[in-house]
């Protein structure tokens, strides 16, 4: 007995719970080595100390707040006592200032030969509760995270199922667990299709604007992740995605999945692309346009923007004029003006080629050709505005109108005076030529040699001058006295001009020849006259053969060009230009009479004629003297052929 009672005391001993005997009236009898350590770290005296102790007493006295526990331990103590056969197990804990601990007290009714006793077994379970405590807390951590993402999803999800962008959802291994109704319809895949499936492999996401590595970094940093990137859908087709993605995480940080709202901008970043490589167009060709371009506000004239020629024109920085007004700045000075462009504007749509004045910041005047079209900026009504910088050209424009009214005037006077002196030295120079003629009538032959040569030349240069004077008054009535043009047939002058010439013609026994000519636009006197001189030059400068003359004419936008082809004596080019100059003569009287005047004749009427005359030729093979005339209206518009400015 006392061997079974040695060995159970030992066996108790070596068990880590703290265990006592009670015996009828609840004094402890018995306890076990861990009790009595216990004891003793408690307060107890000596290790035996607790032997004698009335354990439901101390249970009911116990007083602090956590031991409502000790109280049920009495009573479950007292119930084993009274012959309740459960008995009872409690777990309680138990606070010290280091540390919470907890036990479990396990009370155990035994009968023993009609004595009741009870063992009463107390078990540190704080390792075991800790693990309980940390496991349900990561329970509730879990449930918590779980619950309110699966509420959220679910909540989301009837939202997002309505979205217009495309939701997608994955797990920690990104593998699809949300796919909305416009992830569909965007990807082309359904959600039964997709979902569980890695969503790289699904949709193949690249980013154009920044390496995978760093979007990673970003996301990893932020949780959150905005951008564009290109994603392919199941037909295969890539699309532009503007996507924001972001990371779902429990409480510990963990990532639980990632969300991500994407939207198609394929059509956007078309027109924005169309837009921007328009934009960067018009920028270009508005900075380096060399018209110089101003940029205004329709509804006050602000200036919005300028470039480099319209700086470079008026003298102006950019800064410096924009956000002004050109009234403001004086570059335009006449306010009703801009408001009839502007008028002109909204009436007409576009202004071209206004002329008008703009000033330089040092004050010089600019003349400009504005054109002005209306556009839209920014939502803001604008007129662009190119201005040609035509000072230049009016300076030259004024200059030659200017000198050609001088030039005018210097001609009609050099005309007058031509005719006037060639007019009235005809008087006196047919009185010195009556004279010299009546002496050598009257005194021919009566005075010395000497005197008859004398005589002689003086009858000869009152002659000769009386040519030059007549011929000089023929030519300054080209223009003085010139008729109106009307047609005029080519057939019937050049017949007058073959018949005022009958008898050179006939002298020289010349073939002259003809193709049909048309009708000309002119001055039919002078026209005959143009004729006459080209036709007796080649009478005049014929060679040793039998002369040839052919008249042919080609006609072309309103104007006739006139040949008159000869077998002559021809000419070498280095005179072709001198021939044509008034008293200008290749020859001498003696070899060919005349006064150096006929072509410079010929040169004045085609002039008047606003035509052009000019010779082909070769010495020993004849001439060609060509000349243009108009058949028409059409070639005397102004800006065709030459002015009559010549004397
Ligand atoms: P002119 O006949 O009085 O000399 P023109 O002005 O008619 O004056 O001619 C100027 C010069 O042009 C002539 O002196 C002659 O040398 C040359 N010339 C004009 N017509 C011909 C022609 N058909 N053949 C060769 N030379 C010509």
């Amino acid at each position: 007995m006392i061997d079974s009672f040695a060995f159970t005391q030992a066996v108790l001993d070596t068990l880590k719970g703290h265990i006592a005997v009670l015996d009828q009236a609840g004094t402890i009898m018995a306890v076990n080595e861990a009790w009595r350590r216990f004891g003793q770290k408690n307060g107890l005296q000596t290790p035996d100390a607790c032997l004698g102790v009335n354990y439901v007493a101390v249970c009911d006295q116990v007083v602090s707040e956590d031991d409502a526990v000790a109280h049920l331990v009495a009573a479950a103590i007292r119930g084993a006592l009274a012959g309740h056969k459960d008995g009872a197990r409690l777990e309680y804990s138990c606070h010290s200032p280091q540390k919470q601990r907890w036990f479990t007290v396990q009370i155990s009714p035994v009968q023993i030969n009609d004595q009741r006793y009870v063992v009463i077994c107390h078990q540190n379970i704080t390792r075991r509760k800790r693990a309980e405590i940390k496991l349900q807390e990561s329970h509730t951590r879990f449930r918590h995270v779980y619950q309110n993402t699966a509420a959220q999803l679910q909540y989301q999800s009837i939202l997002l199922q309505n979205v217009s962008d495309a939701i997608v959802a994955t797990d920690q291994q990104f593998k699809v667990t949300h796919w909305n109704q416009a992830a569909e319809t965007l990807y082309g895949w359904t959600a039964a299709e997709v979902l569980g499936r890695p969503v790289r492999d699904l949709l193949k996401t690249e980013y154009p604007h920044s390496t995978e590595e760093q979007v990673y970094q970003e996301f990893v940093t932020h949780g959150l992740w905005k951008g564009d990137v290109i994603q392919i859908r199941k037909d295969g087709v890539k699309r532009s995605i503007m996507s924001s993605v972001s990371a779902f995480k429990d409480e510990a940080g963990q990532l639980m999945g990632v969300v991500a709202a994407n939207r198609d901008i394929t059509e956007q970043k078309v027109a924005e692309n169309a837009l921007r490589q328009s934009e960067e167009r018009f920028a270009k060709a508005f900075h380096f346009n060399p018209a110089a371009l101003i940029l205004t506000s329709l509804m006050d004239g602000r200036i919005l923007d300028v470039n480099e020629a319209y700086t470079q024109l008026l003298g102006y920085q950019r800064a410096e004029v924009v956000g002004r007004s050109g009234l403001e700045l004086n570059i335009i000075t006449n306010p009703e003006e801009r408001a009839e462009v502007t008028r002109r504007l909204r009436e007409t749509g576009s202004v071209r080629n206004y002329e008008t004045v703009v000033y330089h910041r040092a004050g010089k005047k600019h003349h400009v050709l504005a054109s002005l079209e209306p556009m839209e900026v920014n939502g803001e009504r604008c007129i662009l505005s190119a201005l040609y910088d035509i000072t230049e050209r009016k300076e030259a424009e004024a200059l030659l109108e200017q000198t050609m009214a001088e030039l005018r005037r210097s001609n009609h006077d050099l005309e007058q005076f031509a005719y006037v002196a060639s007019h009235d030295l005809q008087e006196p120079l047919r009185a010195v030529a009556g004279m010299v003629q009546l002496l050598r009538q009257r005194y021919g032959g009566q005075l010395d040699d000497r005197a008859d040569e004398y005589i002689s030349h003086a009858v000869d240069a009152a002659a000769r001058m009386q040519t030059l004077i007549n011929d000089l008054l023929t030519f300054s009535r080209v223009s003085t006295k010139g008729q109106t043009f009307a047609p005029v047939s080519g057939e019937a002058i050049l017949q007058d001009a073959i018949n005022s010439l009958k008898v050179a013609i006939a002298e020289s026994g010349a073939l002259i020849t003809h193709d049909p000519l048309p009708t000309f636009l002119g001055d039919a006197r002078q026209l005959t006259q143009l004729l006459q001189n080209l036709i007796s030059n080649a009478l005049k400068f014929r060679g040793e053969a039998v002369p040839h003359i052919h008249i042919r004419a080609e006609e072309s936008d309103g104007e006739a060009s006139v040949a008159v082809q000869d077998n002559g004596i021809g000419i070498a080019p280095e005179y072709f230009e001198r021939i044509f100059v008034i008293f200008q003569r290749l020859h001498t009287r003696r070899e060919y009479p005349g006064t150096g005047i006929g072509l410079a004749l010929c040169k004045k009427i085609v002039e008047r004629h606003r035509g052009r005359i000019w010779v082909t030729s070769q010495p020993g093979m004849g001439s060609t003297f060509f000349f243009t005339i108009p058949t028409s209206q059409m070639s005397l518009e102004p800006g065709k052929g030459q002015s009559d400015a010549h004397f």
